[in-house]
């Protein structure tokens, strides 16, 4: 089968590799055939990440966490490309029932079993089988799987893996369900829904897609305003587009305080920053990564102003059910943030591009 490969920074390979089988009754074999680029894919795909994580390493810099949980070789090319998509069915093993050749359907980036007392208690990202990085490409474990640019790929854990795409949702706009889409969904969703009449910060950067995803949910969650703060010209617009109330370049512009307050930036100042711009009671979420020692949290603001400080990994096993119904039923337009469209067999040059949100897509087999 074909797959497209990652070699090294700015280098995607196709290569003719050996298709992988169903190895046990419990998984699947899909044909994925609309994959989006991960926020993490971009910063990979363009900066060496795999160097400067070994400098940071070699200077005893970056987090010893991380040593423990990622593979030594994180970022090492050559592994299969892509985690987010929508798929088709090809074959189930006996035990995965309701599903059948030909239905589209979206699959987590992160395995996990579904069952397990971390699972149970809606922490899939922690799974107890799969740990923290079992993920399809990229930081986590290199395994024979397939990625989401592969013409087959094998799902463990069928049953609990795979998620029906709605038929009223379009495939295109759908491409980051696996991953980024649920991600913003999850910093938005539990302070906002039921919640109306709140005021909403969006920092803008390193979490390109993410940051305008949850300007989107946040959007048509009867917030009182959404605003959004980020360099990228190009991203303030879409920001605006998706029912941003105010957006500039500057944190400087910022002349009110928020009920939530969502971090997608690298910079470290960007937590003091947030805490600043929270009312009382406020929460802020990061959902940037930050592989440092070490990150200044003002801590003093925390205790005085009775704040709540977030981060984590996204569960998007858990959360990815809810999301569709919400976009469903509020027809949320999570496909503009889509910046570029390309056919399947140019994923090697537009994954490349410098873009917000790539998506590729092909002709599916059975519709
Ligand atoms: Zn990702
Ligand atoms: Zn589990």
């Amino acid at each position: 089968m074909q797959q497209l490969t990652y070699v090294k920074t700015g280098v995607l390979r196709w290569d003719e590799v050996k298709a992988p089988t169903l190895t046990d009754q419990t998984s699947a074999l899909i044909r994925p055939f609309v994959v989006a680029r991960c926020d993490l894919d971009a910063a990979f795909l363009r900066r060496d990440v795999f160097h400067l994580y070994r400098i940071g390493q070699l200077f005893y810099r970056v987090d010893s966490l991380i040593r423990e949980m990622i593979r030594p070789d994180l970022l090492k090319g050559p592994f299969p490309m892509g985690h987010e998509c929508v798929a088709e069915v090809l074959e189930v093993g006996t035990e995965v029932h309701g599903f059948f050749k030909g239905d589209h359907v979206i699959v987590p980036f992160q395995v996990s079993c579904g069952e397990c007392p971390m699972c149970a208690r809606s922490l899939t990202s922690q799974c107890q089988v799969h740990g923290a990085f079992d993920m399809f490409s990229g930081i986590g474990r290199h395994t024979d799987r397939g990625g989401m640019l592969s013409d087959v790929v094998l799902v463990p854990r069928a049953r609990k893996m795979l998620i029906p795409l709605p038929p009223c949702l379009d495939p295109l706009s759908m491409a980051s369900a696996s991953d980024n889409l649920p991600d913003a969904w999850s910093r938005v969703a539990p302070e906002l829904l039921g919640c109306p009449g709140k005021d909403v910060l969006v920092l803008g950067g390193s979490t390109q897609s993410i940051g305008l995803y949850c300007v989107a949910f946040a959007a048509a969650m009867q917030t009182s305003r959404v605003d959004y703060v980020e360099v990228n010209s190009a991203r303030r617009l879409l920001a605006s587009k998706l029912g941003a109330t105010m957006v500039t370049a500057e944190p400087a512009d910022v002349d009110r305080q928020y009920d939530l307050v969502i971090n997608g930036t690298n910079r470290k100042q960007a937590i003091a920053d947030s805490v600043r711009f929270l009312k009382p009671g406020g929460v802020c979420t990061s959902m940037n990564i930050y592989f440092s020692k070490s990150t200044p949290v003002p801590f003093f603001q925390l205790y005085a102003k009775n704040l709540t400080l977030k981060s984590g990994l996204g569960n998007p096993m858990v959360d990815i059910p809810p999301m569709l119904d919400f976009i469903k039923e509020h027809q949320v337009d999570v496909g503009g943030v889509t910046s570029r469209v390309a056919d399947w067999e140019h994923a090697h040059e537009a994954f490349l591009e410098d873009t917000t949100k790539v998506v590729v897509h092909r002709k599916p087999l059975f519709s």
